[in-house]
């Protein structure tokens, strides 16, 4: 972290002295109190990336134009993991070819982080839209944001862990203090309140977030607070049911660990999945959506034209119908010792809040799906080495091309193919693994291990009138079999009438975030349809 009196750099590389004046008076102007502005010329910027690095400087932005500008901000990677890299575009520069060429395989490749166009005149609040993302984004990456809360905890024990998992889930920004005793892990609020080994449901509490659940009735309960879910809670609620939202951890779903979700339409730079989800509830809350984290859906029983829907703390919550938006659960690898030390740094999933816990460690990812791929990028912007493991011969068929050539180019990963996990060490914490490659086994020291190797949908505590396929996906529409009703079924309706599937539960769903929304938009719809029907009509006469 920059000390006070060193500001964050501002570096910025151009080569026509116009653009280069007023850039330089624009930033200045607006951000000269709170950063050093640094202005030179393409040729000159490699000895100013040198002068920041010898004098241990945080540079926050860096723009550059240019196939050299590009090149130099390509390697800046490595030495200053938490800058962000814009390559600067002259207005309509995107039309011409050398141009738009240079930016696509910029971005492909992980060179930058985006393309800025540079400004055209005093006060262009465009570039200065751009830069002050930028400049968030490279914030939130060097850990100087604001923190809503401090855990006071060993930052490598499972505890820790579950409690930055949790704040992580309700978006609130932290950081890790390693306490000087052993006592319990504890929490510090932005507010002064100190919580002394809370549960996930009372750290949620004491952070605002609605957790005591009584028995009400409701037009529609969203089982599951994903990007499926928080499209139904938005669409419902927006117009006109009363919603309530279960959850039975935070909001974000699996989407919320994603640190960068590249394809989401409208976000041409990527948008982090925790941000997605915060903004999301936000917008759902505000259209008055009800959210109760913290509850784990355990049964659900149709009652009297209704269903009635039960949590592990025994409320029960009485809906007219129901979106199930429960979406999938990791696999779990099976190898001696990892059972022990999950959370102690086994993970299951992407586990971006550990990524800065992990400086400087050696960390291994299993698997080789996208997952993996963006889990590595992220993490080698901390870890000393990231090893991905993969059973097969290599990545090619399980990972998208660009961030196969991203992962090729970036010195701190590496991949190794025909390998496995036979078994993991430590004393508390994860210390060593064993790993099976082509040469035999080996044991080496491992900070953490990373697994992401698939995953399968928690549907067995539904009834027996939801019709899952052979791997417990819920079936909708006119696939479900064991339909009751004579009127045929909704789209996105279950074999049980009035309680419909969204997102990645459903069988054969396209698992991504963009298909999860839509899906939970279209559920509302039939939601609608559905309670349009005569009560005669929504359900079978006879059950
Ligand atoms: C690391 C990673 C990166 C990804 N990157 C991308 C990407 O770049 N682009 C993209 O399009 N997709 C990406 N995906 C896929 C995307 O995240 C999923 O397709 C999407 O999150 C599915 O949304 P969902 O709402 O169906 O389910 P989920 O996001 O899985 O949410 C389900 C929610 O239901 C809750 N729940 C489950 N059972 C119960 C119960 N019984 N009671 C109460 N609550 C319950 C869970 O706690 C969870 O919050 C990525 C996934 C991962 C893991």
């Amino acid at each position: 972290m920059t000390s006070p009196d060193r500001m964050p750099l501002l570096v910025v590389a151009d080569d026509d002295p116009d653009e280069r004046a007023l850039i330089e008076a624009e930033l200045q102007r607006r951000y000269g109190a709170d950063y050093t502005v640094r202005i030179c010329t393409t040729a000159e910027l490699g000895a100013v990336l040198d002068e920041a690095e010898r004098d241990g400087d945080d540079i926050a932005l860096a723009l550059a134009s240019g196939k050299e500008g590009a090149d130099l901000l390509a390697r800046m990677r490595g030495r200053f993991p938490t800058a962000r890299r814009g390559l600067l575009i002259p207005w309509l520069g995107w039309s011409r070819r050398g141009v738009g060429e240079l930016v696509l395989r910029s971005m492909a490749r992980g060179w930058i982080d985006l393309y800025v166009i540079a400004p055209t005149r005093r006060r262009d609040e465009v570039f200065h839209r751009t830069v002050g993302e930028l400049l968030q984004e490279s914030e939130r990456l060097r850990g100087e944001g604001p923190a809503g809360a401090i855990v006071v905890a060993d930052d490598r024990t499972a505890r820790a862990h579950e409690l930055r998992a949790t704040l992580a889930g309700l978006g609130i920004p932290h950081r890790t203090l390693i306490p000087d005793d052993d006592g319990p892990p504890a929490v510090t609020l932005a507010d002064g309140q100190l919580l002394t080994d809370p549960s996930a449901a009372e750290l949620t509490r004491a952070l605002g977030f609605p957790t005591e659940l009584d028995p009400h009735e409701a037009d529609l309960v969203v089982v599951g607070a994903g990007p499926a879910g928080l499209s139904a809670a938005v669409y419902g609620a927006s117009e006109g049911l009363r919603t309530t939202v279960l959850d039975a951890g935070a909001v974000g779903g699996q989407a919320g660990s994603s640190s960068l979700i590249r394809n989401y339409l409208g976000f041409p730079r990527g948008l982090g999945g925790g941000e997605l989800a915060q903004r999301a509830y936000q917008q759902a809350w505000l259209f008055g959506a009800q959210f109760r984290l913290t509850h784990r859906v355990i049964a659900l029983e149709p009652r009297e034209g209704r269903h009635l829907v039960r949590t592990d703390s025994g409320a029960e919550v009485s809906a007219r119908a129901v979106v199930l938006a429960l979406g999938v659960e990791y696999r779990r690898l099976d190898a001696p010792g990892l059972t022990e030390l999950e959370g102690a740094g086994v993970f299951y999933g992407a586990s971006m809040s550990e990524a800065q816990a992990l400086a400087g460690e050696s960390v291994y990812i299993v698997g080789g799906g996208n997952s993996s791929g963006q889990a590595a990028l992220h993490l080698a912007r901390y870890a000393c080495k990231v090893r991905i493991l993969v059973r097969g011969e290599g990545l090619a068929a399980t990972m998208s091309q660009y961030l196969i050539e991203t992962i090729d180019k970036d010195p701190n990963i590496e991949v190794r193919t025909r390998t496995e996990v036979v078994a993991g060490h430590g004393d508390g914490r994860l210390e060593q693994l064993e790993l099976r490659g082509p040469d035999g086994v080996e044991t080496v020291p491992a900070a953490a291990l990373i697994v992401l190797i698939g995953a399968h949908p928690h549907t067995e505590w539904l009834p027996d009138g939801i019709a899952r396929d052979e791997w417990g996906y819920v079936v909708t529409g006119p696939d479900a079999s064991g339909w009751p009703c004579e009127r045929s079924p909704l789209p996105l309706e279950t074999s049980l009438p009035g309680v419909f599937a969204a997102g990645d539960v459903r069988a054969r769903a396209v698992k991504r975030v963009a298909s999860a929304a839509g899906s939970g938009a279209l559920a509302v719809s039939d939601v609608h349809a559905y309670l349009a029907l005569e009560p005669a009509e929504r359900w079978p006469a006879r059950r």
